[in-house]
């Protein structure tokens, strides 16, 4: 396969640049530690070139009509799935990704574009009321303003999609900080939408030291709203400054979610399931299932049935059609993989299959199964974001619903159970922002996305997608005076 990859620049005021002061950051191939491609890095002048841009662009995007601005990101849906091939290669390249789930995520990327923009048309505003006859209340929908957005690694294009979609969509101009880590595809996507039309400077990507952006950004004057995806800890961060700044946010932070097995529950069907949705993205994603609690009389067949799939997967380069699970995205999370497995066993907990780094170049993780962790390991209470699986036995309702919503977490969680009271209680009695009963389930477009406690607030996708970029404004006239 074509291993080539591009270096990726700037996209500030409609225009491909280097940064003013040249500098640029190292690409990594995680499969194979070689430098692949450079970025640009910005510094304060170019983030000054990209605030007048998202400033001047936006006083004109928010006149242009709902149909117009729908009509440009339907092309730009249809650009990227005319591109998705060459988009999944690079992104693969960049990130590890098995390849088909690469393609899968460029797709969902037009998916989420479509959405967008025909939910444009429909942001409807209402009419009120009024006491008198001869008075209107209405409130309409506005764009709020320029969105400083920061998106993440693990998904290059689903988590900055949804920023730069939502925020177009609404007649928002948008600055997004793309990952670092995998910059191409995520330019690929801004490519995709400028060369549909949206006019210069409503999208300005940039690249740098994340600090040093939100930091400059967040309290500028121009800037509106802020949407972040990434770790709850640098979410406190960035919604703290903007509190401090009274700007509007959207936080979508880490979770830890519980996936609980009932004993009436097709233990087969399950472990298939749960487990296969585990080892997706290697673990790096944020509704990843990561506490395994099961009833203890399918304990030890749900272990067994856990391991055959982990011990299943094949671990490899992206590229190879035949990989199920490629490396670790960047060495910080293989780092953090073998601290958070000697942490468990140092504390008594026992490693099923897997519990290594795997070869000694690409950061490849084994797939990860453990026992007997105790309450008080790191993976139990800290986001695992890897391809590891603490499984653990529970004997009542009451005492797994504890379990579920002990930490401070509040993203996803599954249960599977064949009894409808039981799925109906599991639902009303987790802490979370989204509840998933007997199926692997993976975002769409037509539904909330968004955790509740420390996992954040504010929701992207489904209609709250677009109103997170609007804000309400009530206007009530007289008919004469
Ligand atoms: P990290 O906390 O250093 O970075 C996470 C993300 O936040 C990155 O995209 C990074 O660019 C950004 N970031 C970090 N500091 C920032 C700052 N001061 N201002 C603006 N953006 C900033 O961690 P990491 O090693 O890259 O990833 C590990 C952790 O991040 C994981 O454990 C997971 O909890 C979290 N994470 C969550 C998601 C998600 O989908 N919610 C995605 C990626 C990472």
């Amino acid at each position: 396969m074509d291993t080539s990859y591009p270096n990726t620049q700037l996209f500030i005021n409609g225009h491909w640049k280097d940064a003013v002061a040249k500098k640029t950051i190292d690409v990594i191939n995680p499969a194979t530690e070689s430098v692949i491609g450079q970025m640009a890095h910005a510094r304060k002048e170019d983030l000054d070139e990209a605030l007048e841009a998202a400033n001047l662009s936006f006083q004109k995007w928010k006149n242009v009509n709902s149909f117009d601005r729908y009509k440009i990101l339907r092309k730009a849906a249809e650009i990227i799935r005319q591109r998705s091939n060459e988009i999944a290669r690079i992104m693969t390249i960049e990130h590890g990704k098995p390849i088909g789930e690469s393609l899968a995520e460029v797709n969902l990327g037009a998916d989420i574009t479509d959405w967008l923009a025909e939910e444009a048309r429909r942001a409807y505003g209402r009419l009120i009321p009024s006491r008198a006859t001869d008075v209107y209340q209405m409130v309409v929908k506005e764009p709020v303003g320029p969105v400083a957005g920061f998106s993440p690694w693990n998904f290059p294009i689903n988590q900055a999609v949804r920023k730069i979609g939502g925020a177009v969509a609404a007649g928002c101009s948008i600055i997004i900080k793309g990952p670092e880590e995998t910059p191409a595809s995520c330019a690929e996507l801004v490519r995709a939408y400028a060369d549909a039309g949206v006019p210069e400077g409503v999208i300005n990507l940039v690249f740098g030291i994340p600090s040093e952006i939100s930091e400059y950004l967040i309290p500028h004057p121009v800037i509106r709203k802020i949407s972040f995806t990434g770790s709850t800890a640098v979410g406190k961060l960035l919604a703290s400054m903007a509190g401090l700044h009274m700007k509007l946010v959207t936080m979508e932070l880490g979770g830890h979610a519980p996936a609980i097995i009932f004993d009436d529950a097709n233990v087969e069907n399950a472990v298939q399931m749960i487990a296969n949705n585990k080892y997706r993205n290697a673990g790096q994603v944020c509704v990843s299932p990561t506490r395994f609690l099961v009833h203890e009389s399918l304990y030890e067949k749900f272990v067994e049935g856990f391991v055959k799939v982990s011990e299943s997967q094949v671990v490899g380069d992206g590229l190879d059609p035949k990989t199920t699970m490629g490396p670790l995205a960047h060495d910080r999370r293989l780092d953090a993989m073998e601290r958070f497995v000697s942490d468990a066993v140092d504390k008594g907990a026992k490693i099923k299959t897997g519990g290594k780094r795997k070869g000694n170049k690409g950061y490849f993780f084994e797939p990860t199964v453990l026992t007997d962790v105790p309450i008080d390991a790191k993976m139990m209470n800290e986001e695992p974001f890897g391809p590891v699986a603490p499984i653990a036995p529970f004997r009542s309702f009451d005492e797994v619903v504890e379990e579920a919503n002990r930490l401070p977490y509040g993203l996803a969680a599954f249960a599977f159970t064949n009894s409808a009271k039981t799925a109906e209680k599991i639902s009303a009695s987790i802490e979370s922002g989204i509840v998933s009963v007997n199926q692997p389930w993976m975002p769409v477009v037509e539904v909330p996305f968004g955790g509740i406690k420390d996992s954040g607030y504010g929701k992207e996708l489904g209609t709250e997608g677009l109103e997170a970029y609007m804000q309400s404004k009530f206007i009530t006239q007289k008919s004469s005076i």
